[in-house]
């Protein structure tokens, strides 16, 4: 597995798997299933409530806390100073572990400084190995990372061939930021599992459209998540790296890049009101 080092010198592996939108219990089954298939690397948050089922299976699986990378966001409801340290706690105890390798701001909403000044002294007393933040535009992203102690490892945002984020990574390499996708397959929209561009170069490759999405943005150095409830594609997403795409086919993709969200827009006034109705 291809590892990512951080402006911290910390490692982490380059795929992992994501559990948005799965129940607690449907939680446990699917990162048993995804750490059987050999994924060390797994992505929750306080807000998907399905940390206790991520604990759980990373538990039960046996295999050494050191070798699994776990990653949580904290979640806006949680954001003041106190009230994200305290949930800090809370997601070290749902996970059944002393320390959280990487932990997110999971929007740029509400007090998110404060809520930031927990991350960097809960990292400071050794809760959390990395932090950094999620969802974060150029604009937000500039302002935190250069009035900060510590720089954000990571910026998690939308990153699939349709919302490629090529100019906000710029932005994130200026402060030695790594990027990190979201909807890597961007949950299908757009036509994604059938584009013809990702159909003709799969089959040259042997391989779904799905699976050349994903290894165009592991070639961009892009970090992925992809997330199946079915254990067949958790094994077809892990296995990405037993092709390579070529200059050409690289290029190819550039073109499928729309540069705008296949879901909605962080600085869209209606998104800030919507997140309003969720602290
Ligand atoms: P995704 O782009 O990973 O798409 C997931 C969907 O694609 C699945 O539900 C499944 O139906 C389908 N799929 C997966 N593999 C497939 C394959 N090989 N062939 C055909 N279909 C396949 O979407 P996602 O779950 O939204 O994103 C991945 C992870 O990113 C999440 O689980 C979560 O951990 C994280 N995430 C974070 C944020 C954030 O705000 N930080 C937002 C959304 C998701």
């Amino acid at each position: 597995m291809k590892k990512i080092k951080f402006n911290n010198g910390i490692e982490m592996p380059q795929l992992g798997y994501g559990v948005y939108q799965v129940t607690p219990d449907e939680a446990e089954r699917c990162v048993a299933d995804a750490l059987e298939v050999g994924y060390r690397m797994i992505d929750t948050a306080q807000a998907y409530n399905n940390e206790e089922g991520v604990g759980r299976a990373i538990k039960k699986s046996g295999i050494a806390r050191e070798e699994i990378f776990i990653v949580s966001k904290v979640w806006i409801s949680n954001y003041v100073y106190e009230r994200a340290a305290q949930s800090i706690d809370e997601s070290l105890k749902r996970l059944q572990t002393n320390y959280i390798d990487l932990m997110l701001l999971h929007q740029p909403f509400c007090d998110y400084y404060g809520a930031y000044r927990a991350l960097q002294d809960a990292q400071k007393a050794g809760k959390l190995r990395s932090i950094g933040v999620s969802n974060f535009q150029p604009n937000h992203f500039i302002d935190l990372a250069s009035n900060v102690d510590i720089v954000p490892a990571v910026n998690q945002v939308e990153t699939h061939v349709f919302c490629q984020q090529q100019e906000a990574n710029e932005y994130m390499k200026e402060f030695g930021t790594q990027i990190m996708s979201w909807g890597p397959l961007a949950e299908g929209r757009n036509g994604l599992f059938t584009n013809p561009i990702l159909t003709e170069i799969g089959k040259r490759h042997n391989v779904s459209a799905a699976a050349v999405a994903l290894r165009y943005l592991t070639q961009r150095n892009v970090i992925i998540i992809p997330k199946s409830t079915h254990r067949n594609r958790m094994e077809e997403n892990f296995a990405i790296y037993n092709f390579t795409l070529t200059e050409s086919e690289m290029e190819q993709i550039l073109t499928l890049d729309l540069k705008k969200s296949a879901f909605f827009d962080h600085n869209d006034p209606k998104t800030v009101k919507m997140f309003m109705g969720w602290r």
